[in-house]
């Protein structure tokens, strides 16, 4: 398949199998037909990866959420096709990246859980692994957020509008999903009683599958996403007898399942259909498993724990626990024991969060109408945990309630976490810290029990998209020094240090940085109005918009600078601008009002001709994957500022370092290996640290905080003037409070002093800029450990042992 053939499928492919005569302005078509070219040679690698692959061990990677972003210029990437691909496109008088605006990002996710499982599929591929991801193929993904008055407004994400040329549908493989119905006990000739599920409504489960290619090695993986749909199309009696809406009816309920994505990052609200996604998703994708394991050995499971594991991302899925137990035990008649042997030896859990709301829990009483047989066994996986629980601590009756995977209250609930645990022969958490907290707070009693299941795997990004194709000028840089080779081995990036002090090498570096900012500053103006000065530092925080991720912070010390301009005190100022950028979910009213004080400073500082030599402040909208490709390239200051063991790990942190950035953070999350790896010297450390926050909460009076702080009582005055909200009186009185309230979880004003001081020495080190690109390159440099291949080989040698 040469650049002659390359040419001519594309014409045939926009001729006649989209029946297009001329390109037009939208690309949309051309897009469309440069996706099935190449998909046409994704196809070919991807038959002989599935064919290469029977009878090897395989693992099933379940998460609710895939933020893919866009998959042409990955697969361009990874096929090593960008040459042929930029000479055909000069027939139709096009470059690259007009043509890639086209497609609509794959945006299947919330954040950064489902951002770690769009890389850890890149990477999976890219060393080869037999992993196939399952997820939803919501028909509306992560809501596209628009700022209007400063306030966040939210659209559908309708991005099946145009097709998705990269999806093939199996309907072959269809599974059913059961839910609702009764649970009758049958008993059999030889007295032995079994249970059977009967009267449930079924939901019919299609796969549709996505190729995932490996980085140039001929591989390509399995992104499987189920939709859901009804058992029969509709009710012809009713419809023939002139019922036409009840006979939709069924198919509509069914079908509404995989309708749309949550939009809840880091917390969860209960909602039904969202425990229907979750039991959707487990029972098709073990059902899949569970089919595609007796096409190769038959009805069989004695080599099951052989042959097939399961990673849970995070407690969304870990109903596939009982799910599991359910199969083996009601259709294909194993014991107990034995299933449960099956069980917890294939299944393995990830956990994402220590925030208490953002632990899982559903009402026993949904659970008996919506899974009754499920709530059955997960009744006696319980029993028989706390039977274990009876010999580790005799009479301990608080015991036996604190670990039960039901919490007892008037309404009680299901603890999925609990579940997930007793289930895994697995645990894993996502940084060193996040890890060691686990063990030593939220899940200590587990770890008393089980000490061997518990262990850190370090999140990590992929190189490809997160420097390698976002980042074009320092690639070539980079491999101009060290060869290609780091684009697939990432460690190889540390020979970068050899040159961070070499005068030319520092200049190129710059000039790279400044390509990307100019990029950067454009989209900014198209997107906000606000001109950037590409002379400035940039300062960036883009990242899901939460209290524990202190955007809040991030515009007080904005505030800060902004009074200091005004009082004309600028001696130590370095001129920046500030951009952040993030969704809040749409019920999360806090998250909205810090966007819109964002957007309200940023309006009141970008209109005063005093303020714009040395300060700009941008709200980018609708933050994605797409535009993070633009913005972490262009990023001098790196904001990673939330309250100390409150950030699992953090990835948006890695993006950056790889791009050459400089962090101001907190000791939290992986911030800690990312200073432990670059040095404390180039990083800007600050705030109170993660063993210190619950003494500092116990007599917590940001009050005098603030009154002692002469910096930040002249930005609580200037907030509380109503400066910022001139014509609109009191809307952030709320937020004024959590700073002033003692009960503030997140330490704001107890954090503000140290960050505001840290930003100082950010300043000076600006100022001096040989010293900033040496510790720019050294910061690249150290980043081969947070390849998302690095984490993915130790999942595979110390959990999946693939
Ligand atoms: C990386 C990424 C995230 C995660 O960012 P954090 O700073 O780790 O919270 C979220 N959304 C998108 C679009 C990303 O690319």
């Amino acid at each position: 398949m040469n650049d002659h053939t390359f040419s001519e499928d594309l014409a045939r492919h926009f001729h006649f199998s989209l029946g297009r005569d001329t390109v037009q302005e939208s690309h949309l078509y051309l897009y469309n037909a440069l996706a099935i070219t190449i998909r046409d040679r994704l196809v070919a690698q991807w038959r002989k990866t599935r064919t290469d692959r029977v009878g090897q061990r395989r693992v099933a990677y379940i998460s609710l959420e895939f933020l893919m972003g866009r998959a042409l210029n990955n697969a361009i990437l990874n096929l090593n096709l960008d040459d042929t691909v930029r000479k055909t496109l000069n027939d139709y008088c096009c470059e690259l990246e007009e043509v890639e605006q086209a497609e609509h990002d794959l945006g299947l996710g919330n954040g950064g859980l489902g951002r770690l499982a769009a890389c850890f599929l890149d990477s999976c591929a890219s060393l080869a692994l037999s992993v196939i991801g399952y997820g939803i193929r919501y028909e509306y993904g992560m809501f596209n957020q628009q700022i209007k008055n400063g306030n966040q407004v939210e659209h559908p994400d309708n991005w099946l509008r145009h097709g998705n040329p990269w999806e093939i549908p199996a309907p072959e493989k269809a599974v059913r999903v059961k839910f609702f119905g009764n649970v009758d006990v049958i008993t059999q000739k030889d007295g032995k009683q079994y249970r059977q599920w009967n009267n449930t409504h079924d939901v019919l489960a299609v796969p549709y599958d996505m190729p995932i290619p490996g980085y140039q090695n001929g591989i390509v993986n399995t992104l499987r996403l189920w939709k859901s749909e009804a058992t029969d199309e509709f009710d012809l009696d009713e419809f023939n007898a002139g019922s036409y809406t009840e006979a939709v009816a069924r198919k509509n309920l069914a079908e509404q399942i995989t309708m749309v994505l949550y939009p809840n990052d880091t917390s969860e609200n209960g909602k039904e259909l969202r425990l229907r996604q979750q039991y959707f998703l487990s029972s098709a994708s073990l059902q899949d498993v569970i089919n595609t394991h007796i096409e190769i050995h038959g009805i069989n499971f004695d080599n099951f724990v052989e042959f097939n594991g399961f990673q849970l991302n995070d407690t969304h899925p870990s109903i596939a626990v009982a799910e599991l137990m359910r199969i083996l035990m009601d259709d294909y008649e194993i014991s107990w024991d034995n299933a449960w042997q099956i069980t917890s030896q294939t299944m393995a859990y990830t956990n994402h969060t220590l925030l208490p709301e953002a632990l899982e829990k559903w009402p026993v009483r949904l659970f008996e109408n919506l899974l009754p047989r499920i709530l059955d066994i997960i009744y006696e996986i319980n029993a028989r945990f706390l039977l274990q629980v009876a010999v580790c601590w005799p009479g301990d009756n608080e015991k036996q309630q604190t670990l039960s995977l039901i919490e007892e209250g008037p309404e009680p609930h299901v603890r999925m976490a609990h579940l997930a645990i007793v289930g895994s022969y697995s645990v894993n958490g996502v940084a060193a810290l996040h890890t060691q907290l686990l063990k030593a707070g939220l899940f200590s009693d587990f770890y008393k029990l089980w000490p061997e299941k518990f262990n850190n795997k370090t999140n990590g990004v992929t190189p490809r998209r997160r420097l390698s194709h976002c980042n074009k000028s320092l690639s070539t840089l980079i491999s101009s020094k060290i060869g290609k080779e780091w684009v697939g081995d990432l460690s190889q990036i540390a020979k970068l240090s050899e040159y961070a002090a070499d005068k030319t090498f520092q200049k190129e570096w710059q000039e790279s940085k400044l390509t990307n900012k100019i990029a950067l500053a454009d989209f900014v103006e198209q997107s906000t109005g606000v001109v950037f000065d590409v002379n400035m530092m940039f300062d960036v925080q883009v990242k899901r918009i939460h209290e524990y991720k202190r955007q809040l912070l991030n515009i007080l010390h904005v505030i800060g600078l902004y009074d200091r301009i005004r009082k004309g005190d600028t001696d130590d100022i370095t001129p920046r601008c500030v951009l952040i950028g993030g969704k809040a979910a749409p019920g999360y009213a806090m998250a909205k009002q810090i966007i819109k004080l964002i957007n309200n400073v940023a309006d009141t500082i970008n209109l005063d001709p005093k303020a714009s030599p040395y300060l700009r402040v941008a709200f980018i909208p609708n933050y994605n994957v797409s535009a993070m490709e633009i913005i972490c390239p262009a990023t001098d200051l790196s904001e990673q500022i939330s309250t100390a063991g409150k950030e699992a790990s953090g990835t948006g942190n890695m993006k950056f370092m790889m791009n050459g950035a400089l962090t101001i953070g907190t000791l939290d999350g992986a911030n800690i290996e990312i200073r432990d790896a670059v040095g404390e010297d180039n990083f800007f450390l600050f705030g109170a640290h993660a063993d210190e926050v619950a003494t500092i909460k116990a007599n917590y009076q940001p009050n005098n905080i603030i009154a002692n702080s002469p910096t930040l009582s002249a930005v609580m005055q200037l907030l509380e003037s109503g400066h910022f909200n001139l014509f609109e009186p009191k809307i952030f009185d709320s937020i004024i409070q959590t700073i002033r309230d003692p009960h503030d979880m997140w330490l704001t004003a107890y954090d503000f002093d140290t960050y505001f001081e840290a930003q100082r020495n950010v300043d000076q080190l600006y100022k001096n800029k040989t010293l900033w690109t040496q510790k720019s390159i050294l910061n690249t440099a150290a980043s081969g450990v947070f390849s998302s291949d690095h984490t993915i080989r130790q999942y595979r040698d110390e959990i999946w042992k693939l």
